[in-house]
């Protein structure tokens, strides 16, 4: 209660930064949003327009509010890293400060401290492709946006956090064991994003006190898994093969963010935590 949260990823309903949004409002924090800047316009005109309201109502009888969504781009750490044909291009002109250390000041500046921040975002442009036949540009695309963004937001959010905060990100189980189709390079980010978690767990709980948890969460409909494609099949193999027979919800994820960043959690950081029906623990399917 009363705590104040940087969420970075969510630009529609139906993905995990948007469940663990209503989580964390759930539990009375306070949320503010940092918003993938091509697709800040349709997300603002869609929640102006009501069309989340169904999705945004509190179990008090509330609605979920965003305090203040900032334009982000999580490939970019200072104006200077931005190229010209994205500086220039129509959707990014209107939004100024849209790197991560521009929004981290923007964020100090309107909110000061902040105790929780969230990472769910990623991005791999080649994620169809098999990686064996995944270029440099892709593979790189993939990893700054989806593995250094986050060491990005801790590094500029960091300093802006208070004593005994925390932070979470979601990575996915591809890092580990083959997930053939999970391509261009998403496999090695996450991978990247794990190995992260660990060494930054002891960077950032020795420097600002704070926790560092990244939750490894089964398969979900959201707008980016459903530019992979297979999305389907992988929610059906989890059905057929999991402990827990039953399909993973946004929610699922969103409440177990919300313990982990929770004083629940207080001695728990550097961790995995899956959230997947226990798909994880399988080593055969049946
Ligand atoms: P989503 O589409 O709701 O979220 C991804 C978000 O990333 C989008 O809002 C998009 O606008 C944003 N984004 C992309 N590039 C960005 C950039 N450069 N800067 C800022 N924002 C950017 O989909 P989701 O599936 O909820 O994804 C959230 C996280 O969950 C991701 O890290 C994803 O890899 C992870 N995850 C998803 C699944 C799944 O099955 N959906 C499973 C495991 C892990």
């Amino acid at each position: 209660t009363g705590k104040k949260a940087f969420v970075a990823g969510v630009a529609d309903d139906q993905g995990f930064g948007w469940a663990i949004s209503k989580a964390l409002a759930e539990a009375g924090a306070e949320i503010i949003l940092g918003t993938w800047v091509p697709a800040l316009g349709i997300f603002e005109k869609s929640l102006k327009m009501g069309k989340f309201d169904d999705s945004r109502k509190l179990s008090n009888g509330q609605m979920l509010e965003f305090a203040k969504v900032y334009p982000l781009d999580a490939a970019f750490d200072k104006p200077e890293d931005v190229p010209e044909d994205i500086a220039t291009n129509k959707r990014y002109a209107g939004a100024a400060g849209f790197t991560i250390s521009e929004c981290a000041e923007k964020v100090a500046n309107d909110f000061g401290k902040i105790d929780i921040l969230v990472h769910s975002l990623a991005n791999g442009p080649e994620v169809t492709k098999n990686l064996l036949e995944t270029s440099r540009r892709g593979y790189l695309a993939a990893s700054s946006a989806s593995a250094y963004s986050f060491i990005s937001l801790l590094q500029h959010f960091g300093p802006h956090m208070t004593q005994g905060g925390a932070t979470v990100s979601l990575t996915y189980f591809a890092s580990e064991k083959v997930i053939p189709g999970y391509g261009g390079g998403m496999s090695s980010a996450k991978a990247a994003l794990e190995s992260d978690t660990q060494v930054l767990a002891w960077e950032a709980g020795r420097k600002y006190g704070l926790r560092v948890n990244t939750i490894s969460a089964g398969p979900l409909r959201s707008r980016a898994a459903k530019a992979i494609g297979f999305i389907d099949d992988m929610i059906n193999y989890s059905t057929a093969n999991a402990p827990l027979p039953k399909e993973l919800t946004a929610e699922d994820v969103g409440n177990a963010a919300a313990f982990l960043v929770s004083p629940l959690a207080s001695s728990i950081t550097g961790t995995v935590l899956y959230v997947d029906n226990g798909l994880h623990v399988m080593g055969l399917a049946v």
